[in-house]
């Protein structure tokens, strides 16, 4: 199936493109500002079937070509898969054709060139609107185990991602790459992006990274996931009139500085004992997800230790299956057995050792009570 080019710009639903040359007249190709295959085409010597088959990808698809957008180009590698060499040819041809008509090459950006290695495509950046964010961060809570403890992570997420820091600087963020000065944050980048206070703390982004660092800090630190758990089932409800954290007096945590800003949590809250950081894909999926959906719904899992209840008076007591065999058991009684034998004499040597300390201890107390 082919699909019309479109007036209103590059036609945006799922499609299955079948290039069949053919069928795309020419007058159609002319429409489009195209050289038509086997004419000369601004001096772009025709006939090279890679440019012939990019422009005429173009023209049922209603993007241009001539230039063409980097985002054109990845559509077209995604519409006409390939191996790595023949989609490098085909650039090169699209190329050649953008520097023959006097126009900017499609930009090499990085999802391009993960495409030419044979690579999945690094997360495309789509800016999250304003509205959508801010809708997330009323929905997401700061409180509440379990959906307080994600809802603080990615309402953090939220504010970085929103302030322009790409995806792939995201994962890679520590948590001592946050500072806080006057209620304003810096996140450290190549460009350091800072984020001012809101007025609402709801929507505050410099709040949302206290509330998070400082859970994180807990989280961390403390003995057992219970002790967590317990103090975001405490933590009150962020409303409009909730304190502004990012004005505390109070530093942002020491001692996790190396630690990865936005580590992922495992279905039951816990953290690994080492946090890697998320992904970038994982990033751009919790971003637009929170911002394009209602967000995912965490339950607590009961079988987690830290939250299971006491079992009911009188429940059987059953024993762990143990890993090891009768064969196992057999020979560590036999050593303990060998232990003892070698030990027998301790006893003894361990009286005498008395015996001596007394008699020393008697010697000392006749010199010291010597005149
Ligand atoms: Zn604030």
């Amino acid at each position: 199936m082919t699909r019309q080019p479109s007036a209103d710009g590059p036609n945006t639903a799922p499609m299955q493109y079948s290039y069949v040359t053919s069928r795309n007249p020419p007058d159609q190709l002319a429409d489009s500002g195209l050289p038509a295959a086997g004419a000369p085409a601004g001096g772009v010597a025709a006939g090279g079937a890679e440019w012939v088959l990019f422009a005429d990808w173009c023209a049922v698809t209603g993007h241009a070509p001539l230039p063409a957008t980097s985002e054109t180009v990845l559509m077209f590698f995604g519409d006409c898969p390939a191996a790595p060499a023949t989609l490098g040819r085909r650039l090169t041809a699209i190329d050649a054709a953008h520097r023959a008509a006097g126009v900017p090459l499609p930009e090499r950006t990085g999802q391009v060139r993960d495409v030419l290695r044979g690579r999945p495509a690094r997360p495309v950046r789509q800016e999250l609107p304003a509205d959508r964010v801010e809708a997330a961060l009323r929905r997401l809570p700061s409180h509440g185990w379990i959906n307080g403890w994600f809802g603080r992570r990615d309402r953090a997420l939220l504010v970085v991602a929103q302030a322009g820091v790409p995806y792939r600087r995201i994962a890679a963020l520590t948590a001592g790459d946050v500072t806080l000065i006057d209620g304003v944050a810096t996140i450290a980048a190549t460009r350091p992006v800072t984020l001012h206070p809101g007025e609402d703390p709801v929507e505050c982004g410099p709040c949302a990274l206290v509330r998070w660092l400082r859970a994180l800090h807990l989280a961390l630190t403390s003995p057992a996931t219970r002790t967590l758990a317990g103090a975001i089932d405490r933590a009150p409800a962020v409303d409009g009139s909730s304190p502004h954290l990012c004005r505390s007096r109070r530093p942002l945590p020491a001692g996790i500085a190396e630690v990865p800003l936005l580590p992922p949590i495992d279905p039951r809250g816990y953290l690994a004992i080492d946090p890697r950081p998320l992904s970038p894909h994982s990033v751009s999926h919790l971003a637009r997800g929170n911002t394009t959906g209602p967000g995912a719904v965490h339950r607590v899992d009961p079988q987690t230790p830290d939250e299971m209840p006491p079992p009911p008076p009188g429940t059987p007591v059953v024993p762990p299956p143990t890993p090891y065999t009768v064969g196992d058991w057999e020979q560590a009684v036999a050593r303990r057995r060998a232990d003892q034998a070698h030990l027998r004499g301790v006893d003894r040597a361990l009286d005498e050792t008395d015996r001596k300390a007394a008699e020393l201890n008697r010697r000392i107390l006749a010199l010291l009570a010597d005149p």
